[in-house]
Parts: C-alpha cells; sequence; structure tokens
C-alpha cells in the first residue's frame, strides 16, 4: 500500500517525537511492504519564524493533499508574546477547521507494566484501564455565543450551549462504529437530568442505538462518570460526550495512567482521513535533550495506520513493540520511578527490534 503522510513537527519536544515515529513508521513499512511517503507541512512557532504566520497556506495543501497528518506539538514561550491570531496554537484550531475534523479520539490505557504509575489503588488499576473517549470537537458551549450583559445584579457574563440534531448524530455515529471494532460497548455520558442539549444528545444516542443492536449502550450522568472513571475504570470501553465534559473527562482518564508522554489522540471528520498526535505539548522545559518520551507519538502513529489506512495487523505489531520494550524494562526520564532513564533514541531503537 502506498500512503501520504504529513508530517507537523511544530515545536519543542515536536520534531525529536515525530522523527521517532517517522523511524517506526519506516521499518513496518519495510516489514509489511508497504511504502509511506512523507510530507512537511511546518505550523506553529516553527511556521512563524520561517514564514511569519502559524499556519501556511501551503502547509494546509499538503496536509488536504494528504492521507493523514502526524502532529507533534506546538507552542513555546519564545511565541507566548504575540497576538492571539499569530499564536502557535492558532494553527491547531487552523487545521481542525479546514481539514473538518469534528471527532475526537482519546484512547486511555494502563500498560501492566506500568500499574504502578497509576494514581488509582493497586486493585483497582490491576483490573486494568483500556478506552477510547469520543469527544465532540466542533459545537457545544466552547463555540456558542456567549458576553457581558448587565443585569439587576450589576455586570454578568454568559456562554450558550447548543447543539443540532445532525452534529450529535454524526458524532453517535463514529462513536458506534468504533464500538463495533473494539468491545462493543458505549457509554454516553451527558446531563440529561438538568441541561436540555443533554436531553436531545440522550434521545439521538437512543435512536441510533437501535441501529447497533449488537452494541451494549448505556447513558451516564457526567458526574457519576466522573467518580466511575477513578472508581471502576475497567468497566468503560468506549465513551460519547460533547465537547466541555469530554475535554475534563479525557484528562482525567489520562491522568490516571501515570503519564502523559504516553498518550496519543486523534481527530477525525468524515471519511478516513485524521490528524494523529501525542496528547502532551511541546514540553519546552526538556527540548532538545534527547529525553522526551516517544511513545504517545508512535502510539498516535499506530492509531493513524489503524484508522485512516486500516492497517490493523500492523498498528497492532507496533502497539505491541511498545508494550514489549515497557516489558523489557525500558523507561525515559518521566516513567522511570527509581530505574534508571534511557534517551529518546534508546527507547526507539528497542521498539524498533520488536517491530
Ligand atoms: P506539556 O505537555 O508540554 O508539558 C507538561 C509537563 O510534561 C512538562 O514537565 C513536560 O516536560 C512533560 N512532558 C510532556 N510531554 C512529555 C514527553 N513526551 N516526555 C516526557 N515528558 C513530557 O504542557 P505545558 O507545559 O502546559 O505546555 C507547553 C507548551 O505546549 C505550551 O506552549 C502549550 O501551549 C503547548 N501545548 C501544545 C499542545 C499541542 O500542540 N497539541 C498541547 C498542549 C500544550
Amino acid at each position: 500500500m502506498h500512503c501520504k503522510i504529513a508530517l507537523v513537527r511544530g515545536d519543542g519536544i515536536g520534531p525529536e517525537v515525530v522523527s521517532a515515529a517517522v523511524e517506526v513508521l519506516e521499518k513496518t513499512a519495510r516489514v509489511f511492504g508497504h511504502a509511506f511517503e512523507f510530507l512537511e507541512a511546518p505550523a506553529g512557532g516553527a511556521a512563524i519564524d520561517a514564514f511569519g504566520e502559524p499556519l501556511p497556506e501551503e502547509s494546509v495543501r499538503v496536509c488536504k493533499e494528504s492521507g493523514s497528518v502526524l502532529l507533534g506539538a506546538v507552542g513555546g514561550p519564545k511565541w507566548d508574546s504575540l497576538p492571539g491570531h499569530l499564536r502557535p496554537e492558532r494553527a491547531l484550531l487552523g487545521l481542525r477547521k479546514e481539514l473538518k475534523l469534528y471527532a475526537n479520539l482519546r484512547p486511555a490505557k494502563l500498560y501492566p507494566a506500568l500499574a504502578s504509575h497509576s494514581p488509582l489503588r493497586p486493585d483497582i488499576a490491576r483490573a486494568g484501564i483500556d478506552m477510547v473517549i469520543v469527544r465532540e470537537l466542533t459545537g457545544g458551549i466552547y463555540y456558542g455565543q456567549r458576553g457581558r450583559r448587565s443585569s439587576d445584579l450589576g455586570n454578568e457574563a454568559f456562554d450558550t450551549e447548543a447543539y443540532s440534531e445532525a452534529e450529535i448524530e454524526r458524532i453517535g455515529i463514529c462513536a458506534f462504529e468504533l464500538a463495533m471494532k473494539r468491545r462493543k460497548s458505549l457509554v454516553s455520558v451527558d446531563k440529561a437530568n438538568v441541561l436540555e442539549t443533554s436531553r436531545l444528545w440522550r434521545e439521538v444516542m437512543h435512536r441510533l442505538s437501535e441501529s447497533y443492536p449488537e452494541v451494549e449502550y448505556r447513558d451516564m450522568l457526567v458526574d457519576n462518570a466522573a467518580m466511575q472513571l477513578v472508581r471502576r475504570p475497567a468497566q468503560f470501553d468506549v465513551i460519547v460526550t460533547s465537547n466541555m465534559f469530554g475535554d475534563i473527562l479525557s484528562d482525567e482518564a489520562s491522568a490516571l495512567t501515570g503519564s502523559i508522554g504516553l498518550l496519543p489522540s486523534s481527530s477525525v471528520g468524515d471519511g478516513a482521513f485524521g490528524l494523529y498526535e501525542p496528547i502532551h505539548g511541546s514540553a519546552p522545559d526538556i527540548a532538545g535533550q534527547g529525553i522526551a518520551n516517544p511513545i504517545g507519538t508512535i502510539l498516535s502513529a499506530a492509531m493513524m495506520l489503524r484508522y485512516s489506512f486500516s492497517l490493523n495487523l500492523e498498528a497492532q505489531r507496533i502497539e505491541d513493540a511498545v508494550g514489549e520494550a515497557l516489558r523489557h524494562g525500558l523507561r525515559t526520564a518521566d516513567i522511570a520511578g527509581h530505574r534508571t532513564a534511557v534517551s529518546t533514541e534508546k527507547m526507539t531503537q528497542k521498539i524498533l527490534e520488536f517491530v
């Protein structure tokens, strides 16, 4: 198979972890007889320095002409004082919009070798964590009308949440389809006891569930979901929820696994195209030292193979290789604990061996 992959290396540790993932992808291509073509799409601080803007049109074109995008991370103190429209983070919002990505998939998985890194009680962690949170990404309260106005009590501020049936349906379908590829269990999280948007959300999810009889479907209120994530995370396979609830719950779920350096994510829309990135930022405090954990980006590359190119065996091979490297005791500084830490390069080489 010939796959075109756009690379947004970004800033800080972004270029270091993307290079590691590219090495793993190249080895995977050799092992399985594919050709992966990599195209550079500068964005973020690096693009501000080179072209004076965070998301050059040419980079958007390269991304649109590719089958998927692999992104490191953007941002850093160097660009923090720039005005809003010139900040590196603008590149992320711009890419999501230009590429019409409305669903954010955030897996949270606890590797048995790293169970002691979880803040959970050992018996709860041992039961396992392996879930994906599907977060609606382009609607809800983050995009609703907001403002300030005067009231009887003086100055007040307001934010509004609106969801259309069509927006709920497309994220619902994305979650049900994902559940069908996993353990066929879906929890939809809302606040239907209070919010009208949640009541519509629930109606649409119930309607969709009739088309997916094989998926075991449940509703859960968001306050209960926040609690269940720490009390019994093993019960979750796929969770689908709105933009704001997903923002909060996906960070909670990742904290359960012990290190943000380990976790991948993807943003997808209609069709197979997706943008894949680790959940961490550009980590300016460790950039250039060769000590960043490359696993989040390597697993993002695996997700890309599975979801954008339907290369399931290849994705599984990479995920297993990561598991093996951890089982053999290799640890970057962020997950080393009392062990000796290895460099980004050493961790990558070990993963390559197992691919
Ligand atoms: P961060 O995720 O970059 O770093 C938080 C802490 O985790 C730091 O101590 C860092 O060293 C550590 N860390 C992160 N990734 C690691 C890895 N792979 N290996 C080892 N340690 C790792 O978050 P921050 O410090 O809040 O943000 C730094 C910059 O990144 C900011 O400019 C922010 O805007 C940007 N950011 C970008 C994205 C993105 O591109 N999607 C996401 C979050 C933050």
